[in-house]
Formats: structure tokens, sequence, C-alpha cells
């Protein structure tokens, strides 16, 4: 049984799962079977079907992730986003405007300017860190607001105790994608957000090997989500309910180990000579540094960089670089070091990335679990002239 006083990392074993075990398995069996015995049951939604999203497979993970983030209610389903673009479509209609923010996820930006818009929906952008240029951007249809935790690949903590107060003092929905942050790190119902989003690809599963997403937030909203969900069709197939499941049980033992080796890789890096940026809200320089310390309990697993020298010298770093395999993605066990310029952000013009700040030089680091010591040392290496 998990109570309320009980850690995250007792929730991440206990939370969610079947009261009485299952034939008396430990850990929960895959139920590979499409559908159901009919059960008396009223309505479409209530039917047992994988795409109804609500197999043993699916309703353990939506109790398990409502508690790890102190919500209502939890969604899985097929990637980050499908979950995103879900949810964007179940909670508004055509007409309706949101603000969001200026440098977001590559596919939910491209999603929002490219599919969103078309079918009637308005936007505009905001910079999550000047409160005092929001309200300008309110229109009377405005019903939403949509922001990261950690933003891509520049790593800045957006001002994100005001942006909730400015949501809920405005009627609108307050939504974030705490990919980045993970829930050991952030939870956003603790700070008055009412939907928080997740590719679950990324640091709840932590193996790089499924594609997978999540909502998480109030329950009157996440009603909506599923019967959006079942519409639009993409739910989470069992098998890979089954891997996230067991992929989170380490989440925070994970995570923790990533803020702790991220932290260390950003002070080496500041303090080498061939380095001339490194963006990491961990260290005391950066801009949004006080916020991140008071939102955050860790400062999350990615780091990102210049090198002295430029486009030439991030390209030699790359190639001589041993223990980091050079691959887009994130959250792994694996360390994973790429050029947002190639990868992430291949999406935007080059005009589009100069304006956000994304050289073609960056390199982003997402740190494993690997030990920090040969990590440092192949930087070094890798560094050497
Ligand atoms: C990867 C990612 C997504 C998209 O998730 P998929 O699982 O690839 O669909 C959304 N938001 C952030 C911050 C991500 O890193």
């Amino acid at each position: 049984m998990i109570h309320e006083t009980h850690h995250i990392d007792t929730r991440l074993i206990h939370a969610g799962e079947p009261e009485k075990r299952i034939c008396g398995a430990v850990s929960l069996p895959v139920f590979q079977s499409s559908t159901y015995e009919y059960a008396g049951q009223s309505s479409y939604d209530e039917l047992k079907y994988i795409r109804m999203n609500n197999t043993p497979n699916h309703e353990v993970l939506h109790k398990k992730l409502a508690a790890l983030e102190n919500a209502e209610a939890a969604l899985v389903m097929a990637s980050g986003m499908a979950a995103i673009s879900t949810t964007l479509l179940a909670l508004f209609s055509p007409g309706d405007h949101i603000l969001v923010q200026d440098c977001l996820y590559g596919g939910t930006q491209d999603f929002i300017v490219s599919d969103f818009v078309p079918l009637g929906f308005q936007f505009d952008f905001i910079d999550a860190d000047d409160p005092a240029s929001w309200a300008s951007k309110l229109k009377p249809n405005t019903r939403g607001l949509y922001v990261e935790t950690i933003t891509n690949p520049l790593l800045q903590v957006g001002d994100l105790k005001a942006l909730a107060a400015f949501a809920g003092a405005n009627g609108l929905i307050a939504m974030i994608d705490n990919t980045f942050a993970t829930p050991v790190n952030f939870r956003p119902a603790e700070w008055g957000y009412d939907i928080s989003l997740h590719s679950c690809t990324k640091y709840l599963n932590g193996h790089s090997d499924i594609v997978a997403g999540a909502v998480i937030g109030k329950d009157t909203l996440l009603k909506k989500i599923a019967h959006k969900l079942i519409h639009l069709g993409g739910s989470l197939d069992p098998h890979a309910c089954f891997l996230l499941h067991r992929g989170m049980k380490t989440l925070a033992l994970r995570v923790r180990y990533q803020n702790r080796s991220a932290l260390a890789i950003a002070e080496a890096l500041v303090a080498h000579p061939a380095v001339d940026r490194v963006n990491y809200p961990g260290l005391p320089d950066q801009p949004g540094h006080g916020r991140a310390r008071e939102l955050l309990e860790g400062f999350g697993g990615m780091v990102s960089f210049e090198l002295k020298g430029g486009l030439e010298a991030a390209e030699r770093f790359m190639q001589r670089v041993t223990v980091p395999i050079v691959a887009p993605s994130l959250g792994g066990v694996e360390t994973l070091i790429t050029r947002p310029a190639t990868t992430s952000h291949a999406g935007m013009s080059a005009g589009e990335r100069q304006a956000a700040g994304i050289t073609d030089s960056l390199i982003r680091l997402s740190v494993g679990i690997e030990d920090t010591r040969d990590l440092i040392d192949d930087f070094e290496n890798a560094l050497k002239k």
C-alpha cells in the first residue's frame, strides 16, 4: 500500500500496483490481449480494448504517474508527440488562442505552426523570462499557456512560478512539458500547473528502447484528453507499457546520478581553456540559476556548450570522443552527444536558429550513467590540441 507520506522512490516501486498481486506475480505481466470479455459496461469508452488505453498495463502506469507528480490523474500515450497533440486538440477548439514559449521542442513548435493553426487555432509566442510582456499578448479568446520546465538546447528555466500565477489569474489552462526535469526534479501540479506533459521515451523509460508519452494533471481535463485519445488512436501498446513500467522503477536512482554527473561535467567544461561557453542551470553564473535552485530538486542531466574554434572544433570533438554515442534523443542510460543544428533543431531555418541563440557549433550532451570520471577523461582527451 502506498501512503501520502511515502517519498518518490517508494512511489516509483509501489504506487498503482494491483492490490492483490495477479497469480502472486511480483512484476506485473504483459496483458497481450487486444480485447476483453464484456462485463456489462454502459459506455463505449469503458469497453476494455487496447485503443481505449485501459488494460491492466495502462492502468498501473496511470496511477503511478499521477502519484509521482502528486497530481489527480494521468494517461500514457504512444509517444510524447501523441501526448502533446492529443492534449492540445482535446482542450481547445478552433478559434481559441494560446500563449506558447518562444523556444519549444522542435516537434511541438512545428505541430503548432503547421497543423494547429491551419485547423483554425491561434497562438502567440511569449518570452518566459519577461512577465511584464505577457498581459499585452492576451486576447478575449486566450484559453491556454504552454511552456517547458527546462528549454532545449539552451537549458534555460523561465519564470515558472509567475507563469502559473499569470495563467491562474487569467483563467488559462497552464501546460508544461516536464520531460527534461522529470518528476524527480520538478512536479508541476505542486506549482499550480494544470497539465504536465512528458516524452517517456526519455528519462521516464530511460533505456532508449521505446517511444512513449504521458499527460499528468487535473482529472476533469484528463477525461477530455482520454476521450480524444480513443478517437485519434495514439494509445500505447501493452508491451511498450511493460517496458516503460520496468524502466520507470529506477527513475530516481538514474536521475539523481545524472544530476550529479552533469553538474560535475559542466564544472569541468567551464574550467577548460578550450571551452567558450557552457549552458547548465546548475552553474552559478547562469541567468536562471537562482530560480532553478528555488524550483528544482536537481538541475537535470542535459548540458550544452560551445568550444573555442567554432564549428570545426565542435566536429573534431564529436569525432574524437569515445564514450558517448553520437546520436539525437536523450534521457537514456548511455551518454549521447549531438549538434542540435543538424538533429533536434534541423527543422528550423538557419535564421530561426540564430534568433533563438542556437549556433551551428553548439554541442548538446545527454549525460548517461557511466562513471563521471571516464566521461571527463574522455572529454579532456578529445579537447587536447
Ligand atoms: C522528445 C521530446 C518530445 C517528443 O517526444 P517523442 O516521444 O519523441 O514523441 C517532446 N518534448 C520534449 C521536451 C522532448 O525532448
